[in-house]
């Protein structure tokens, strides 16, 4: 199947029970056994079926096949946000004395995350700031259990060339994880540039409507864990009867590797019980049916929005990769390589842009409460217009040098661009910058 019939019927025949043709919310916590045996048998993973919601759900489990198959993976563990979904992927592989490489170009909480939260649990990051993939190789000791980057960073937009990166990350054993959040499988897919496993924010474009939070962990199956000294892989699990999770899921099921999402769904989902609700999985499925057409349009809309923008006296930058005024020329290139192409064999890269406005925070502010159609929230990816000004939110936990380093400037305006008609969004911003 191609990603557009993917999106509709990915992981879904039909309802055996009903013959329902959508995906059923089963809103339950548990699951019958049979008798004792069957209870036994799916602890001991003899036996493949439903225990209880936090471990697994079965409309939950129509949303990982789709995502999973849109990313060309072997396995997907779906979790209650995106949030959850890096923590999980992080905690996965390094524990307390351990090291994880990541880039400062990453979504603010993901930054707090591993810049404070993890490391009073003993993980350290180094972060690196430059997009020269040699830094990345210059980062890495023996304590590394991982690199990780956003393959088009929010809110930045800065496009890394991480093929490279993903062949450094090969070359010394340890996975390199994508945050694919801002372009969906649908304009990027990870796995085609050496990606090894995939998290997600489906919060966001994935959704698509600003219903739902929700995250996804992929494994694309492209590690090989046991030429690595990532020990809750390759070592006895003592949390799971000993089992050797690189060996035992090594092409479980005839799907290829998938030893990382079990690792993920058997130990950190069943412990740490962030699990997505079935109500959650539904609304994130309704929203990936139309994914295909939302994103071509975001896109457009963001071009048109962005050269617009550009010739406005009262703007002093535009960031957009997608058309080359608003970008450098390296970075132009890498969204042609990086990303899928319009008919025009232009780059789509999301409704996702930056800009700035002269006058710095007070003329962001005044123009943010003046617009009339577009929103003002801390979100992205919904179909309606949203303007963000970072600095004063998502950002605001970060210092002066935090915010340098995350490429977050005080005038910095995130536009995330709905699927409106582009001519009544740029009206509203023009009739608001007046006001500036
Ligand atoms: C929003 C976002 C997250 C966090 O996702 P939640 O679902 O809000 O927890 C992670 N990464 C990126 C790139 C995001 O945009």
């Amino acid at each position: 199947m191609k990603q557009e019939t993917i999106a509709l019927h990915g992981g879904y025949d039909f309802d055996k029970e009903a013959n329902a043709c959508a995906v059923p919310i089963y809103q339950t916590a548990a699951y019958l056994f049979r008798d004792a045996e069957h209870g036994a048998n799916l602890f001991a993973l003899k036996e493949e079926g439903n225990i209880y919601t936090r471990l697994g759900n079965p409309t939950t489990s129509v949303l990982e096949e789709r995502v999973r198959m849109l990313e060309g993976g072997t396995a997907c563990v779906a979790v209650a946000t995106g949030q959850a979904a890096t923590t999980y992927a992080i905690m996965a592989l390094a524990s307390s004395g351990d090291e994880i490489i990541s880039s400062t170009n990453v979504y603010g909480g993901t930054y707090s995350l591993f810049s404070h939260t993890l490391k009073n649990y003993g993980i350290t990051t180094r972060f690196v700031s430059s997009t020269d993939p040699r830094e990345y190789k210059k980062s890495i000791t023996e304590k590394t259990k991982c690199i990780f980057i956003e393959s088009l960073p929010n809110p930045s937009l800065t496009i890394l060339d991480y093929k490279e990166i993903a062949k450094i990350a090969e070359e010394a054993h340890i996975p390199l994880i994508v945050d694919n959040t801002v372009p969906t499988p649908y304009l990027h897919k990870p796995k085609d540039y050496g990606a090894h496993i995939v998290v997600h924010s489906l919060t966001k474009y994935m959704a698509g409507h600003g219903t739902t939070l929700a995250g996804a962990i992929v494994d694309l199956g492209t590690f090989d864990w046991k030429s690595s000294n990532i020990k809750s892989m390759t070592e006895p699990d003592m949390g799971y009867h000993g089992l050797v999770f690189a060996d035992a899921f090594e092409n479980y099921k005839d799907m290829g590797n998938s030893a990382f999402a079990y690792k993920v769904r058997l130990d950190l989902l069943r412990d740490m019980g962030g699990a997505l609700s079935p109500m959650s999985a539904f609304l994130v499925l309704m929203g990936i049916e139309t994914l295909h057409l939302r994103m071509p349009c975001h896109s457009n809309n963001a071009k048109k929005l962005a050269s617009y923008l550009i010739k406005h006296p009262k703007i002093s930058w535009v960031n957009y990769p997608g058309i080359k005024e608003t970008t450098d020329e390296n970075t132009y290139n890498l969204a042609k390589e990086y990303f899928k192409l319009d008919e025009n064999s232009e780059p789509m890269v999301s409704g996702l842009l930056a800009f700035g406005i002269k006058g710095g925070r007070q003329s962001g502010a005044k123009f943010i409460d003046n617009v009339s159609i577009i929103r003002s929230l801390v979100n992205l990816g919904d179909a309606k217009s949203i303007a963000t000004h970072p600095a004063s939110t998502t950002h605001s936990q970060l210092t002066e040098e935090e915010l340098k380093m995350s490429g977050v400037g005080e005038d910095l305006i995130r536009f995330s661009v709905g699927i409106e008609n582009i001519d009544d969004i740029i009206e509203d911003i023009d009739n608001s910058l007046k006001k500036v």
